[in-house]
């Protein structure tokens, strides 16, 4: 029973959870953006790619100290303006909705989306060890859609 308890706090933790895509019933896994990877995903406001901001980046930095409590609002969109477009023509904002890998529909409104990571169901490993075809779909899934950290941010100003 202890047990049972255990692993019952450890998903509400994250939040985790397969669900459909209500456009196209594609399976998405759904978990909350873990506080221990230092880092922000922002995802694409026209697809379902993303890029890792990491929180001691130096224009993170930077923005951080030029910005007192009383403008702390102007992070995101200060963050937001120096990155790069995304390949498909739109841009990365944090408030982004989440959007299925599939069709490309919201499966998640942004008001709901804060905070939250979405990757396709079959990738949802986390009870078992990974076969060799599961690992093979996750490098297909990173080359496709997943957060790119490198070269993100438009030329330095
Ligand atoms: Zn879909
Ligand atoms: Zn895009």
């Amino acid at each position: 029973m202890p047990d049972e308890t255990k692993l019952s706090e450890d998903d509400g933790w994250l939040n985790s959870r397969l669900f459909e895509c209500s456009h196209c019933g594609y399976s998405l896994w759904r978990l909350d953006h873990s506080p221990f990877y230092n880092s922000w995903y922002v995802y694409c406001d026209s697809c379902p790619c993303c890029v890792e901001v990491r929180v001691w980046d130096d224009v993170v930095l930077q923005a951080r100290q030029r910005l007192s409590n009383d403008n702390r609002g102007q992070f995101w969109p200060e963050i937001e303006q120096k990155l790069k477009p995304c390949s498909c023509g739109g841009s990365y904002r944090f408030s982004s909705p989440r959007r299925c890998f599939n069709c490309n529909g919201v499966v998640i409104e942004a008001n709901d989306a804060r905070g939250v990571d979405i990757y396709p169901g079959h990738l949802d490993i986390r009870d078992i060890e990974p076969t060799q075809l599961q690992e093979e779909q996750y490098y297909q899934f990173e080359a496709k859609f997943g957060c790119k950290s490198e070269d993100i941010w438009k030329e330095s100003n």
